[in-house]
């Protein structure tokens, strides 16, 4: 995750230390709970290829006994994720007990199913509610294949705000939204709402190579990211693709930006961060479908790494791109998409867009 308007404002931010820490443990700081599969909307994007055919979900023991694993490792972010979250009705336990053991909680929600009801349940336990949002109320509701959605996903974020817990906004960029930009910070600053991400598509679930924009029109996209950064009024995050740290760094040519991203490292899936799945499958995120093991073995998965492991924590020796000059920003970025394209795990991510950032700024030292 690039945090735009921390590296364009250069003022600190919370998640600095989480962000900004270096690689110096041998576990995930990040885990990703993938916690149902289930879902009442049906979106077009959906990475976990969620809906609403039922899907039999891991009993509460095992994201419980995930937790404690998770502790134990030092983890220090939980992010709550589906299918929809809130379609387990005993999410605020899972929480809870997340909370309890110090780790930092964040919800990513459609927002269609949140009430005051469960909101009085989570309040207390979770740190964050991101909320997505896929542009206006049409071509939101289109997206996510349900009239109604826009509607319902904004009385979430005024429900979550008036209850006091720090809401945000989430929104992938596609093909059918890139040009929304200018709305969603409009959305903001309507609604007073202080924190956004937009995520770069992975090709997983239901989303594929086809919904994506090509790689002039996503420089020009984060361009127009970054200059809304540049006001400090929001914080400003992009997720999925580290090259948007590259392209703050040849904007501002500053070597403060060049350490931050740095000790950062770029993409660190399957070393910083992992995924759960539903069944309980542990990947190295929510996109590469490649299984390190088992939830009630989570903790074993990097105290007796496996070769896929050991070759993520020395990728530069195994990534097509590792020549490149920004390798140790960047770290090659998403595998999934490599995967998902190529059949490669170590081919070049598609969505690189370094090629486009120099042209453009007419560098290429
Ligand atoms: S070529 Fe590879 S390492 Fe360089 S910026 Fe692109 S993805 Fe990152």
């Amino acid at each position: 995750m690039i945090s735009v308007s921390r590296l364009i404002t250069k003022r600190p931010e919370e998640a600095d230390r989480i962000r900004y820490a270096g690689l110096k443990d041998r576990y995930p700081s990040v885990l990703v709970f993938n916690v149902t599969r289930n879902c009442n909307l049906r979106c077009r994007h959906c990475y976990s290829n969620s809906g609403t055919q039922l899907f039999t979900d891991l009993p509460l023991s095992s994201w419980l006994n995930a937790v404690k694993q998770a502790s134990e490792m030092g983890v220090k972010h939980i992010l709550l994720s589906g299918g929809e979250p809130l379609a387990r009705r005993d999410i605020h336990i899972i929480a809870k007990e997340a909370h309890d053991h110090g780790i930092r909680v964040e919800l990513s929600t459609n927002g269609t199913m949140v009430t005051r009801e469960r909101l009085e349940e989570l309040k207390g336990y979770i740190d964050y509610v991101g909320i997505s949002v896929d542009g206006p109320e049409v071509v939101h509701d289109k997206f996510r294949g349900v009239d109604g959605a826009f509607k319902r996903a904004m009385r979430g974020i005024h429900l979550s705000r008036e209850m006091g817990i720090k809401t945000g906004l989430r929104f992938t960029i596609t093909k059918e939204n890139y040009h929304y930009v200018d709305f969603v910070f409009e959305l903001m600053k309507k609604e007073g709402i202080d924190r956004v991400c937009f995520y770069h598509l992975a090709y997983a679930g239901r989303a594929d190579r086809e919904m994506d924009i090509d790689n002039s029109t996503r420089l020009g996209v984060i361009r127009k990211i970054v200059e809304y950064s540049r006001s400090g009024e929001w914080e400003v995050l992009t997720a999925d693709n580290p090259v948007d740290g590259i392209l703050i760094y040849r904007l501002t040519g500053s070597q403060a930006v060049l350490e931050l991203l740095k000790r950062n490292g770029g993409n660190k899936s399957g070393e910083r961060i992992a995924d759960v799945t539903p069944e309980g499958l542990v990947y190295p995120d929510q996109f590469t479908p490649i299984p390190l093991g088992r939830i009630e073995n989570l903790k074993q998965i990097w105290d007796e790494p496996n070769h896929l492991v050991k070759e993520l924590r020395n990728r530069k020796l195994h990534v097509k791109c590792s020549s490149c000059k920004f390798f140790d920003v960047c770290n090659g970025g998403l595998r999934g998409r490599a995967l998902a394209l190529y059949g490669d795990l170590w081919e070049r991510d598609p969505s690189c867009y370094l090629h486009e950032i120099e042209r453009d700024l007419g560098l290429n030292d």
